[in-house]
């Protein structure tokens, strides 16, 4: 039998007139580059949107066409969020710190008819405009009084383009499977991958993370999302903020800037932010070093890598901030998982509760997810068992942009069974949260045994004398494989092997300890400063143990 329910399409402009009704007052304050505190509302940003959506009309853009940002935190990317996807047009956020080459590559692959750019941004798009063909136009985001002079042809100005336009527009309805947003992945192997999402999947996403035991959206709570809106959504804060009539503060580009946070916090009276752990190890020094406060700040999220113990103890003892220890991918829209406790934990000790927010958390409802081993056998919830995290649900990827979205097939990071490979290696304990221990390609096999190179970095790092440390498994005549460790010492610090070692036999199995240690002088990054160890597996391929 068949319901008897409307069948509603899920549509991101459904967000923007349920807040623009019933919130046109909540507030949007951003920092731009032509603007240190820019103000306005719900209703002016209502306004805007639809303005964007008749200017896109008027430029030529067509459904279904893939529209570029390169732009940080603030309200023209959301007016951009909305605008574009509203008019079921792709919103393809693009992050202007990746090396220029993957930006070409990132806009000649997903085909993007035109560029909104911000001007601190547009000498990147000068120098790669001859190798973008398929570029029809660029529009920079700043009004006539602040517009460069610039090589970029086709250039338009965003607030003059708005200021002609009307402030009605009647947002489409259409098949809410459409894709709404693209993002590709930084691509630590091989070339940038690009995840497609849809209206459905965004605003499940949104309605899933909003939830009281997940970040909890509220018209009470003032939210600065720090983490950046090119990678994964700003983890879906513009949509489930204006779903909840949040006041929203957007940091532009000053997101790694401890005094601007500080300062943004205080004077608009933040009470949830989110960013990686970089972000806020950047804060709480800057706190330290001034002795200044966030008193209004309750809760952080934290995600993209693992939270050191250090940051939650700093954020509880001296701010009185809880960390909320999240994980997920640009595949996993991001959510994932998330520190939250449950029943039968209410009188855990101080240290119990920071051990449980070390883990990156708790299913949440709208994701599965399982650990398997090599044959893909499901493997236990018993906090000793790893293997490779694969999860599905709504907001997971199915396929990336171009490659196949055969389950099982080349390319397709979706298994037989319908499971996606997160390439994570994680335990799983009996009350059912994760623990990342590596990536897949890190896991060091030695003898048949998987050893977490993470845990080695971690054991190293907490030696006063070592500033970074990578973990890399070498070839080895018996074991196949063994652990090798490359670190960078501290500053004038001068640590032997012998000595590490030793410090590391204290807290290591033997299994896991390295067989040697190599001292550098810096490590590689990738763009998002993640550490590179392909560049370094790379760089030691003619290493061979002593
Ligand atoms: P990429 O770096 O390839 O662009 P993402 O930014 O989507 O990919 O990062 C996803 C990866 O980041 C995860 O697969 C996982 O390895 C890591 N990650 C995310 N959150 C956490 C966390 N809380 N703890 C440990 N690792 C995490």
């Amino acid at each position: 039998m068949q319901a008897l329910m409307m069948n509603s399409q899920l549509m991101i402009s459904s967000i923007l007139r349920h807040a623009d009704k019933n919130f046109p007052d909540s507030e949007i304050v951003s920092v731009t580059a032509d603007n240190p505190r820019h103000r306005h509302t719900y209703k002016d940003f209502a306004n805007r949107s639809r303005q964007l959506a008749n200017a896109l009309a008027e430029l030529g853009a067509k459904f279904g066409d893939r529209i570029g940002t390169l732009a940080w935190n603030d309200y023209r990317h959301l007016e951009l969020y909305y605008g574009v996807s509203g008019s079921g047009m792709v919103c393809h956020t693009i992050n202007p710190k990746l090396f220029p080459e993957q930006v070409n590559y990132i806009i000649n692959h997903a085909e993007d008819r035109f560029i909104f750019v911000d001007l601190l941004v547009v000498p990147l798009l000068e120098a790669l405009q001859d190798h973008l063909p398929k570029v029809e136009g660029y529009i920079i985001l700043t009004d006539e009084a602040h517009m460069p002079k610039t090589t970029l042809p086709n250039v338009f100005c965003y607030e003059t383009l708005l200021s002609k336009q009307s402030t009605s527009f009647d947002w489409p309805e259409f098949d809410e499977n459409t894709a709404s947003a693209m993002c590709y992945t930084s691509g630590t192997t091989g070339n940038p991958k690009g995840v497609v999402y849809s209206h459905r999947s965004t605003l499940l996403h949104a309605l899933g993370g909003s939830m009281p035991d997940v970040v909890a959206a509220s018209y009470k709570e003032t939210t600065l999302p720090i983490v950046p809106m090119f990678h994964v959504n700003a983890w879906g804060a513009p949509y489930a903020a204006l779903m909840a009539g949040s006041k929203m503060v957007m940091p532009g580009p000053k997101m790694a800037d401890g005094e601007s946070l500080q300062n943004l916090i205080e004077t608009e009276k933040v009470t949830f932010s989110s960013g990686v752990p970089t972000i806020w190890l950047a804060l709480l020094d800057y706190l330290d070093k001034t002795g200044k406060t966030i008193p209004t700040l309750t809760r952080a999220s934290v995600g993209g890598a693992a939270c050191p113990r250090i940051i939650i103890e700093r954020f509880k003892h001296q701010h009185d901030v809880e960390v909320i220890q999240g994980w997920g991918m640009t595949e996993t829209s991001p959510l994932g998982t998330i520190y939250c406790k449950k029943s039968g934990m209410e009188d855990l000790s101080e240290e119990e509760e920071i051990d449980l927010q070390c883990l990156q958390g708790r299913g949440v409802f709208g994701i599965e997810m399982r650990i398997v081993d090599d044959s893909n056998r499901e493997l236990p919830w018993d906090g000793v068992a790893f293997g490779a995290l694969k999860v599905r649900g709504p907001w997971v990827c199915s396929g990336y942009y171009g490659l196949s979205q055969v389950p099982g097939s080349e390319g397709c990071p979706v298994d037989e069974l319908g499971w996606f490979d997160t390439g994570d290696v994680a335990t799983i304990n009996p009350q059912g949260y994760l623990q990342i221990t590596d990536r897949t390609k890190d896991v060091i096999k030695t003898g048949g045994e998987w050893v977490s190179s993470i845990e080695i970095e971690n054991a190293a790092v907490n030696h006063p004398d070592v500033a970074e440390a990578a973990a890399i498994g070498r070839y080895h005549p018996k074991w196949t494989e063994r652990p090798l460790l490359v670190v960078v010492r501290q500053a004038g610090a001068s640590l032997t092997t012998d000595e590490l070692l030793k410090y590391l036999s204290n807290t290591l199995h033997k299994i896991s300890m390295p067989d040697d240690v190599v001292f550098v002088d810096e490590l590689p990054h990738t763009a998002t400063g993640k550490l590179n160890k392909l560049a370094l597996r790379k760089s030691l391929a003619d290493y061979q143990f002593p």
